[in-house]
C-alpha cells in the first residue's frame, strides 16, 4: 500500500470528492480517506433541489455516489478509514489512519465537514437511538403515522419538519425565539403545512420515557408555563460543529472551531495544508459552495507543489 502521496485528502463530502476530481486530473495521484461517515452530511439528505445541473432534484446519496465515481474515474485512490492524528510540524506532513497506518504527504487537503449539535439535556443522551435522533431523513420512517417533535428554527429544522410531516401524523416544532432563522421560502412551507404545529418561545425541559420516548415536557419562556406533549420520536436540528479537533495543535481556528483560511483562499496558516467545505465555511454551508472550495483547494495544492518542486 502506497504510504506517500503528493496530495492527501481527508473527508468524502462534496468538498473532498471535488478536490479529488481536480487533484487526480492534475496527476497528483491523491489518496482520499473517507472518514467515519463516507459521503458526509448529504448521505442523510433526501432531495437536493439546489445543486446546479439537476433540474428535477437528486437525492443526497446518489449525488455523493456520482461524485465518488467521478473522482475514481480519474484515478483518485479512495479508501475507507479515518484519520486519527496528524503532524503538520514537519515536511512531508505525517498522517496516521485508524490509529495505526502511517502516511506522509507533500500537501494535505482537509474536508472533514461538520457534525450535528445536541441540546445537552440528560434525557436526550439516555434516549439517543431509542426515539431521539439528529437525522429525520435517516430515522423518520420508524415513526410512520405517529406524533413526533423537532427542535430548531434553521433551514435544516424546516427541511426535516417538512420531511416528517409527509410520514408522521403530527409534527410539533419547538422554536426558542419568536422568529425563525430559516430562509423565507422554507418558513412559508412549514407555516402552511397543516400537520406541523409551531410552538414559539418554547424550550425543551425534558424528554420523557423509560425504554423509549413517550412524551416531551416543554416550557414557554414568556410565562414559564410547561406542558407535556405525547410523542414517540424527538428530532434535534439545531446546527453543526466543525470537525477540526485533531488539527487544533497546528492550525488557526476561530472561536467556534472553524479552520481559518486566508481571505478568498483555502490556504491555512501552515503552508501546504488547505481546508475546504463546512470545516472552514460557516456562512454558506451548501453542497455547491463546498464543492467550489474543494476545487480551489486542489488548484492551490497543485500550484504549491509546482512552486516547491
Ligand atoms: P443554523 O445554525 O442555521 O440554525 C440552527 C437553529 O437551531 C437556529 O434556529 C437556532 O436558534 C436553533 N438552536 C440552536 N441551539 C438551540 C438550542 N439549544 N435549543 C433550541 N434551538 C436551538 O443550522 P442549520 O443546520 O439549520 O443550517 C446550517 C446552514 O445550512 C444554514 O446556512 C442553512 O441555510 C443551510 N441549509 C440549507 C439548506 C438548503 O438550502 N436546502 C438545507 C439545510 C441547511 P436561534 O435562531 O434562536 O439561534
Amino acid at each position: 500500500m502506497t504510504n506517500h502521496t503528493e496530495c492527501f485528502i481527508i473527508g468524502s463530502g462534496p468538498a473532498g470528492y471535488t478536490a479529488a476530481i481536480y487533484a487526480s486530473r492534475a496527476n497528483l495521484k491523491p489518496i482520499l480517506y473517507q472518514g467515519h461517515e463516507p459521503g458526509g452530511q448529504l448521505m442523510t439528505t433526501n432531495d437536493v433541489e439546489n445543486f446546479p445541473g439537476y433540474p428535477e432534484a437528486i437525492t443526497g446519496p446518489k449525488l455523493m455516489e456520482d461524485l465518488q465515481r467521478q473522482a475514481a474515474r480519474f484515478g483518485a485512490d479512495i479508501r475507507n478509514g479515518w484519520v486519527s492524528q496528524v503532524d503538520f510540524s514537519t515536511k512531508p506532513f505525517k498522517i496516521i489512519v485508524n490509529n495505526k497506518d502511517n502516511f506522509t504527504a507533500d500537501t494535505v487537503i482537509i474536508a472533514t465537514g461538520a457534525q450535528a449539535k445536541w441540546l445537552g439535556i440528560p434525557s436526550e443522551q439516555r434516549l439517543n437511538g431509542l426515539g431521539v435522533s439528529a437525522c429525520a431523513v435517516c430515522d423518520g420512517f420508524f415513526y410512520k403515522g405517529q406524533d413526533v417533535a423537532i427542535v430548531g428554527a434553521g433551514d435544516t429544522a424546516c427541511e426535516e419538519a417538512l420531511y416528517l410531516s409527509k410520514i408522521c401524523n403530527q409534527v410539533h416544532m419547538f422554536i426558542r425565539r419568536d422568529e425563525m432563522r430559516a430562509s423565507k421560502i422554507m418558513q412559508d412551507r412549514v407555516k402552511s403545512t397543516p400537520n406541523i404545529h409551531i410552538y414559539w418561545n418554547t424550550t425543551t425541559d425534558e424528554i420523557l420515557g423509560e425504554k423509549g420516548v413517550e412524551a416531551v415536557r416543554v416550557k414557554n419562556s414568556l410565562d414559564n408555563t410547561t406542558q407535556e406533549i405525547p410523542i414517540t420520536g424527538f428530532f434535534v436540528a439545531i446546527g453543526h460543529t466543525p470537525q477540526s479537533a485533531i488539527f487544533k495543535p497546528y492550525l488557526d481556528l476561530d472561536e467556534e472551531g472553524y479552520i481559518i483560511t486566508q481571505p478568498g483562499k483555502t490556504a491555512t496558516n501552515v503552508s501546504g495544508v488547505f481546508a475546504c467545505g463546512d470545516v472552514m465555511d460557516k456562512n454558506y454551508r451548501q453542497a455547491i459552495t463546498a464543492a467550489g472550495t474543494g476545487c480551489m483547494a486542489a488548484l492551490e495544492a497543485e500550484r504549491y507543489l509546482a512552486h516547491h518542486k
